[in-house]
């Protein structure tokens, strides 16, 4: 590896977890090797141990003002919480009666561990209560309104001191004001974790009854934790056995994590020599980056309010990147973020940011930077260095617009780019010697992904073309004819008013050059009355167009990856799908590569023969062995049982073919360097974005290909499929994705790099 990867890496993922300090690991390792006696033991050894126990419990007192309350130590915070939920509902359970209605409320951006323990412990002490989340606002601050009405009857209320999201604080003080006069028995938690270290906190002078923190998130080891009981607060074993912290816990104590938070809670006591830096030196460190971001960024936004957030974490999200674009660059740069969201289903978002209102694209592109209050300087500098380089890897392969930034070190882009918005795909091909570009199905989400394409490769747009009037999304082919089009005239699809024929089969098609190459407009309705197939073709040496001379096909809805087109739109017709199915079979070869405007199952591309090969419905028709009467009985019956949506997009063909992937042969770093030097053909892929290969790439890594170009190469190199091509990326789930859709279409010794750069360098 070069570049960026041989510097040490940034953490900036302290929220999720903090590495051990070296002091910390020293105290663990020497209780390993010399305190490693049974506190419960009551020989030396043991004597010893309690010893270091003690004095830790001590040290929690003191730092949290626990007063009377009591410190037990857990595993971590998930058992924390368990413990307290489980104790006072216990409690409540034993307070209920039968004719009342009950809750219990937590705060709506709350770590899932509180509403997902809430709803465990209510099933298994088959307690009745509703289990309602309490709204925040933009700020993320609590709504104090709807405490107040819905505490009188709730069980319990759980809170976070801070998120771990966005860094945002509750006011504590004004809180607990709210709680306790809607109802001043209910039990309250508060999830401390992301607190400690970044906030004050003097426990014995509020009415907290349960408190959980965790040692991983401030430096020391995983698997060590604890828990603040109030002194009133009931409480229930988590965990019975041999009688630990006075029967509170049983368990034998985890000694070195003991030790590793005795020596974090000494540097948080002691003011001098201490690694921790103070909350303005944190304040400054957070404008650096966040100045640093604003920088490189221009139109970022900010999805914390920094006013009401600890300084320790900035939450961001750039327009018209996705997370997990930025958090790849980052990682190629060097630098360990977060994409701040949890995914489900097919889009990834943060609950959190939706609980805040925030607009959707914001959730879906959060990124979390956090750091410990153990940063210095010069690692704030360095990150801050580094997110320089990240962005001027993505001017130069124009993901981002810099006036400032020279033009020439722009490598100039050539041939066909696929680009995604979800599931959703629109088809860019460039000729770089006439600097002219087509742009067909644009998404109007890629809008300024676009613009800034042809702006920084300095393209002319040639046409912008729908496939169809889709139905499932407006397009963003106007905004850009009027931008870059506006002089040309068009029919409703963005096909330019020509009157150049072309003869092709029987036909005379309509026809637009682009470059050396032309445009053939092929009207196949079905899926709509007014689909098009264009076909991206070589020109012909004579005046005839055959099906060899295609190379793409970008057919829209007719021939999606895995089905066909629904066609139960009122301008459908399964008759004139049919027949259009046929003209492509006759218009193209069966293995010239067909571009669809959606890939629902991240296959990139296909061909009528890799179609063929699983779908029954298609290979039918092509092989004329089904009537059309057929064909239609059996499309309505498909588009009947059509999955109506992925996610939030809705499904342009039902999926009949066989979409399950091939198991693709995998190397680890070990097998790959042995094949590589038993074959010397086996040639290496990288298939990150270029931006992320100009970051950091081995120099053993020959051929770039990012995803985006990964249909050019395949047109490319339909010649070589039996060459020994090894996919590699970051992590391995791009490669492996890439390697399947290459396999499918004929690549048989395709394989893959499993774990990525990540488990090789
Ligand atoms: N609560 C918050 C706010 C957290 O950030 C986390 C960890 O991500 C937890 C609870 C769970 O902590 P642990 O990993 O110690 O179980």
């Amino acid at each position: 590896m070069k570049n960026t990867t041989e510097l040490t890496q940034i953490y900036l993922d302290a929220n999720a977890t903090t590495p051990v300090l070296p002091e910390a690991a020293a105290a663990a390792l020497s209780a390993m090797e010399n305190l490693f006696g049974n506190p419960s033991s009551s020989h030396i050894t043991g004597l010893k141990a309690k010893n270091l126990m003690e004095q830790t419990r001590l040290r929690a007192q003191t730092l949290l003002g626990s007063g009377e309350g009591k410190i037990i130590f857990t595993s971590g915070a998930t058992e924390g919480i368990q413990t307290s939920i489980l104790s006072a509902l216990i409690a409540a359970k034993s307070r209920m009666s039968a004719d009342k209605n009950y809750s219990v409320l937590y705060g709506a951006t709350e770590h899932k561990a509180v509403p997902e323990s809430l709803k465990h412990w209510l099933t298994v002490l088959d307690i009745k209560a509703e289990v309602t989340a309490i709204p925040v606002d933009q700020f993320g601050l609590l709504d104090h309104d709807f405490i107040r009405q819905h505490a009188p009857s709730a069980l319990m209320i759980c809170t976070m001191a801070v998120n771990n999201e966005t860094g945002v604080f509750q006011n504590l003080k004004s809180l607990e004001a709210t709680i306790r006069s809607a109802n001043s028995d209910i039990f309250w938690m508060v999830d401390c974790v992301q607190a400690l270290g970044k906030t004050e906190l003097d426990l014995k002078t509020t009415t907290i009854d349960y408190a959980p923190f965790s040692g991983h998130k401030l430096y020391a080891p995983k698997g060590i934790g604890f828990v603040y009981i109030r002194d009133s607060a009931p409480f229930t074993p988590f965990i019975a056995g041999g009688g630990q912290e006075s029967g509170l816990r049983s368990g034998t104590e985890n000694l070195p994590g003991l030790a590793a938070l005795n020596v974090i809670f000494e540097m948080l006591l002691s003011q001098e020599g201490s690694p921790f830096s103070s909350s303005a030196q944190l304040t400054q460190y957070r404008q650096q980056i966040a100045d640093t971001l604003t920088e490189c960024f221009s139109d970022i936004v900010f999805n914390n309010s920094f006013e009401h957030s600890v300084a320790t974490t900035i939450n961001f999200a750039v327009p018209s990147f996705s997370s997990k674009e930025i958090m790849d660059l980052f990682d190629a740069a060097n630098i360990r973020v977060s994409s701040g969201s949890a995914c489900s289903s097919k889009v990834t978002r943060s609950f959190v940011l939706d609980a805040m209102g925030l607009p959707a694209w914001q959730s879906e592109a959060a990124i979390r930077m956090s750091f410990g209050p153990a940063i210095t300087q010069a690692e704030v500098d360095t990150a801050c260095a580094r997110i320089k380089t990240a962005s001027q890897a993505l001017t130069q392969s124009c993901m981002i617009l810099d006036d400032s930034s020279d033009i020439s070190d722009r490598t100039d882009l050539d041939g066909l780019l696929q680009l995604r918005s979800g599931a959703s795909c629109t088809w860019v091909f460039v000729d770089s010697l006439s600097k002219q570009a087509l742009i067909i199905d644009p998404l109007p989400e890629l809008k300024q992904r676009l613009e800034t394409l042809l702006e920084c490769q300095q393209l002319t747009l040639v046409a912008a073309i729908d496939t169809h009037g889709h139905a499932d999304h407006v397009s963003g082919r106007e905004a850009l004819a009027s931008r870059y089009l506006a002089e040309q005239e068009s029919d409703h699809l963005g096909w330019p008013v020509t009157e150049n024929r072309v003869q092709h089969l029987a036909q005379q098609l309509q026809v637009i050059s682009i470059g050396t190459k032309q445009l053939l407009r092929l009207p196949t309705p079905g899926h709509t009355s007014d689909s098009i197939s264009l076909l991206l073709c070589s020109a012909p040496s004579a005046s005839n167009h055959t099906a060899e001379h295609t190379q793409y096909a970008f057919c829209g809805d007719t021939i999606l990856m895995g089905s066909l087109g629904r066609t139960n739109f009122e301008s459908s017709s399964s008759v004139a799908l049919f027949n259009s199915l046929k003209l492509i079979r006759d218009s193209i070869s069966s293995t010239a590569l067909i571009c669809a405007s959606h890939d629902y199952n991240n296959e990139f591309t296909t061909s009528l023969k890799a179609e063929i090969n699983r779908n029954d419905l298609l290979k039918g028709v092509l092989s004329n062995q089904l009537s059309m009467d057929d064909f239609q009985q059996r499309k309505a019956h498909l588009d009947t049982h059509l999955n109506d949506e992925v996610g939030t997009e809705i499904m342009c063909g039902a999926l009949i073919g066989n979409c399950d992937k091939f198991k693709i042969k995998e190397y680890d770093a070990f097998s790959l360097a042995a094949a590589m030097k038993q074959d010397e053909n086996v040639c290496i892929i990288d298939i990150r974005e270029p931006h992320e290969y100009a970051l950091n790439h081995s120099t053993q890594s020959s051929l770039n290909v990012p995803l985006t170009r990964l249909v050019q190469f395949i047109q490319e190199h339909q010649n070589q499929k039996n060459r020994q091509w090894v996919l590699v990326c970051r992590s391995g789930s791009r490669s492996m994705i890439a390697a399947q859709a290459m396999h499918r279409l004929g690549f048989e010794q395709v394989s893959h790099l499993k774990g990525g750069y990540a488990l090789s360098s």
